[in-house]
């Protein structure tokens, strides 16, 4: 009987062990994505990017002898309906950690169980699972460091090669049309925009990865902090949909340790910082959606209003906060430092909750990652975990004459109209929109951010 090989974030042939396993089984592979009640909950620019991603995908499952069926509703309502259809007798993917992919994962995998499917998962979007590491005490980890030490010198085996055949079904079931998905539609305008910055599937990001080791891993430490340099991997945008295993980064980064590559360790713990977000998205699930430390709900944080909507249009005065996010509207991403600043100016400036912020990037990040955007936040706001103090408050001016000198990052970002054409028109904003003042001041955005943290401390 068939096998349906469900895939979510795997979009890849290289090292993805639930394909690997089916192709093994030398029975028919019925390869799915199912547009389903997680996908359904994502943002623009996710949406719009996993779009693309499928496309590619599609065509090297073809080159493969397979192809990718596409269906919409309820992941375990579909997943029935096509074993019917296909008479298959097991479904396999590749596990996920955050909140809800793991309720819809969970439901799927019990209700295929008690109807008597095999249902199988496998390890692939991380590099140590959550359960796998523990404190001395047994626990979890909450503090980046021990837990770097904790996995830093496990053995991970090497990737899976790519999977050559998948062995087609008598007949494929129906398929839906990705174009009549529209994946995109929310993206109006900016989609043209954005398409000019994107790198799809796996072979794009496997010349990133080479790219990276061969011209950029031995400066990368302190390139990776200017803001105008492009000194890291890009990765980001094809390790959030699969397009490259985690583990193909961590062994080309232990390649380049063992050849006395500069910078390659700094490398390494980046990727760890990802595998750690997810440690701590699957040991506490509130992690994308409430404060982690719950003394943080007492915070007069502001909601939704002129200061948090100035901030998403880059209209808040402060050169290297309106570049960053102009930045992100037009590209899909945001350099790591930028992240950090615009964080932080939002939730201590402008005193505004940091799940605003949070939503924003979910929808317009095409590298949104639930787990790191979430864990990101909560450590620029001081909410989370390991975050930072919230009386660290980073001066915006300060920290762009150490990281952008010459201000090549702030002149290219609002120097480029390709804003004015990504942005909805309803925004009406052109060259002069900016206001000559910043909407709040460094020194008195500073001191209302600290009083109002000592008063909760008070409380
Ligand atoms: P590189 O410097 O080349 O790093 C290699 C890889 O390591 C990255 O691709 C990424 O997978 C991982 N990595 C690096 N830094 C971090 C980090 N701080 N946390 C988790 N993983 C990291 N990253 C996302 O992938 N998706 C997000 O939605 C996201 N949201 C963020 C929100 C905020 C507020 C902050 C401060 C950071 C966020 N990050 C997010 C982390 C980081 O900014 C990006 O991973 C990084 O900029 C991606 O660029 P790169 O691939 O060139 O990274």
């Amino acid at each position: 009987a068939p096998i349906i090989l469900w895939m979510r974030r795997d979009f890849r042939l290289t090292d993805n062990p639930a394909m690997h396993w089916a192709a093994e089984q030398g029975r028919p592979v019925i390869p799915v994505f199912i547009l389903d009640e997680v996908v359904e909950t994502w943002g623009a620019a996710p949406l719009w990017r996993a779009g693309l991603g499928l496309a590619t995908l599609s065509e090297r499952l073809e080159d493969i002898g397979s192809r990718l069926m596409l269906r919409r509703g309820r992941a375990i309502d579909v997943l029935r309906d096509l074993r019917v259809e296909t008479g298959a007798d097991t479904v396999v993917w590749n596990r996920l950690y955050v909140a809800d992919e793991r309720a819809r994962d969970t439901e799927v995998k019990e209700a295929l169980r008690d109807e008597g499917t095999e249902a199988r998962s496998f390890q692939a979007h991380v590099l140590f699972e959550p359960w796998t590491v523990q404190t001395g005490a047994g626990g979890f980890y909450k503090v980046y460091t021990p837990f770097w030490k904790a996995v830093r010198d496990r053995d991970l085996g090497r990737p899976l090669p790519p999977v050559e055949a998948l062995a087609a079904p008598d007949a494929w079931p129906a398929s839906d049309d990705l174009n009549a998905w529209n994946m995109g539609r929310a993206m109006r305008r900016g989609a043209d925009v954005v398409a000019d910055h994107v790198h799809v599937g796996e072979l794009a990001a496997r010349d990133r990865l080479v790219d990276f080791i061969e011209t950029k891993v031995d400066d990368y430490a302190t390139a990776r902090d200017m803001l105008a340099v492009d000194g890291t991997s890009g990765l980001s945008e094809n390790l959030t949909w699969g397009e490259i295993g985690i583990r193909e980064c961590w062994f080309a980064g232990q390649k380049a340790l063992h050849d006395g590559k500069g910078d390659a360790e700094v490398f390494l713990k980046e990727l760890v910082w990802r595998d750690f977000a997810h440690h701590l998205a699957y040991h506490t699930p509130r992690l994308t959606t409430e404060n982690w430390r719950p003394e943080w709900d007492a915070f007069p944080w502001q909601g939704d209003g002129a200061d948090a909507e100035a901030w998403r249009r880059g209209l808040t005065g402060i050169d290297v906060i309106d570049a960053a996010m102009r930045e992100l509207y037009v590209t899909g991403r945001m350099h790591n430092r930028a992240r950090m600043l615009v964080g932080s100016y939002l939730t201590k400036h402008l005193m505004t909750h940091w799940r605003i912020g949070c939503d924003w990037f979910a929808d317009t990040l095409i590298d949104w990652d639930p787990a790191s955007n979430a864990m990101g936040w909560q450590w620029v706001a001081g909410s989370g975990p390991d975050a930072s103090p919230y009386f660290r408050i980073f001066n915006p001016d300060t920290q762009a004459e150490k990281f952008d000198p010459k201000a090549v990052y702030r002149r290219r970002w609002l120097e480029d109209d390709a804003f004015f054409d990504a942005v909805p028109r309803s925004w009406a904003i052109g060259p002069d929109s900016r206001p000559e003042e910043p909407i709040v001041g460094l020194a008195l955005g500073r001191e209302q951010a600290l009083a109002a943290y000592q008063q909760r401390d008070a409380e």
